[in-house]
């Protein structure tokens, strides 16, 4: 057994992201600056896209595309009950209404179908999660979106670097929300960044995220700069800041690298547990490439006598910390009484939530680390096996 605990997460940050904290310290700017301009271009460049927004966070990008599109009371936005509360407030909070729709059984991600049945005269958009960093069918929510005049609008938290039919998620043409907080894939310790599906959407949120002044007012402070600005629709107050810009500038530079690794752990747990009776693994479909922002391992019930809860609490006790991805929306009391869905309302969703385990999947964990985790998960199966 371990001698110390291996905590679930931990953000890979180096010398270098300190470094460059500082120099934005020292630099005075500390808000929105150079650095975060060039952090949307190299991100944009990255990604192969042209309208990239930094934003305070994936939350914020989320809720400024739904502002954006002009999403209100009486509109219904489709998504997934297998999330974080966030794809769901922000409907919440432009006054629309959130409907939930059944996830795949073998990804976790929302199914196109159970969308398409779904959907009302009201219906305006769809918030599909690419769940752990595996990217939803693409290509049929372009269908169903086309078909139907709705908007795409893809919460990406977990997917940046991964790939969708050759093509790298972002790259979709509709709205694509990132999440830079501290436990995904890149961090700017709090951040985000929205792609928006042309330059005058790109323009509509950079206004909405700095109060609704009008161009240009986030550098009315800068000799070019001027000091008048009008305000046309009340906006919010959600730019990025040259601080974290710095830190990410550092991380994208870094991302491959540590994207490769996350892909070598993930490999490793495949093949540990692909042949254990009592574990089911993440499902990769043919076509695409995941960001593996999370492992979610399965167990099988039926194979064990103890339940998931017994289970990371035997991980625990062997000193290997673990999360749950998700608590479906509607277990939620706020969501379950609101909008009245009951237990049992999307079966997959909450068969996914009921046997899921997170394992440890982040680049500084050692090989050592990793073979720690096989060898717990291995040991609690073995004992609880039925
Ligand atoms: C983390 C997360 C968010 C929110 O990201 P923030 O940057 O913290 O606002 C949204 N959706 C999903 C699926 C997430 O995991």
């Amino acid at each position: 057994m371990r001698s110390t605990f291996l905590p679930y997460n931990r953000p890979d940050l180096t010398e270098a992201e300190a470094e460059a904290v500082a120099e934005a310290v020292r630099s005075l700017w500390i808000t929105r600056g150079p650095r975060v301009a060039a952090f949307e271009a190299e991100l944009a460049a990255y990604l192969g896209v042209e309208h990239v927004a930094a934003v305070r966070s994936c939350t914020a990008a989320l809720h400024l595309a739904l502002v954006a599109e002009g999403v209100g009371p009486g509109d219904e936005v489709v998504t997934t009950p297998l999330t974080f509360v966030a794809s769901v407030n922000v409907i919440v909070h432009v006054g629309a209404t959130p409907v939930l729709a059944d996830v795949d059984p073998d990804t976790g991600c929302l199914d196109p179908e159970a969308v398409e049945a779904a959907l009302t005269p009201r219906t305006r958009g769809v918030i599909p999660v690419d769940y752990a960093g595996h990217p939803v069918d693409l290509d049929r929510f372009r269908t169903l979106a086309a078909r139907h005049g709705l908007f795409l609008l893809e919460d990406a938290a977990h997917a940046l670097g991964a790939a969708y039919r050759g093509a790298p998620v972002g790259r979709g043409g509709h709205w694509t929300a990132f999440s830079f907080y501290a436990t995904k894939n890149l961090t700017t310790g709090e951040g985000g960044a929205l792609v928006c599906p042309s330059e005058e959407a790109l323009e509509r949120v950079r206004v909405l995220s700095l109060h609704g002044l009008s161009k240009h007012a986030w550098a009315r402070y800068t000799e070019a700069g001027s000091w008048f600005y009008e305000v046309h629709q009340p906006g919010f107050k959600y730019n990025m800041t040259d601080i974290d810009a710095a830190l990410g500038l550092v991380q994208l530079r870094r991302f491959d690298g540590m994207q490769a690794r996350r892909a070598a752990i993930a490999a490793r747990y495949q093949e540990a547990f692909a042949a254990e009776p009592a574990l089911e693994v993440p499902a990769v479909r043919p076509d695409v490439r995941p960001a593996w922002h999370l492992y979610p391992l399965r167990i099988r019930p039926e194979r064990l006598d103890c339940d998931r809860d017994t289970f990371v609490e035997e991980l625990r006790r062997r000193r290997i910390g673990t999360s749950v991805h998700f608590i479906p929306i509607h277990y939620h009391p706020y969501y379950r009484e609101r909008f009245g869905w009951p237990k049992g309302a999307f079966p997959r969703a909450e068969d996914y939530f009921a046997r899921e385990i997170s394992l440890p999947l982040y680049p500084s964990l050692s090989d050592a680390d990793v073979e720690d985790v096989i060898a717990a998960v291995r040991d609690v199966a073995a004992r609880h096996a039925r």
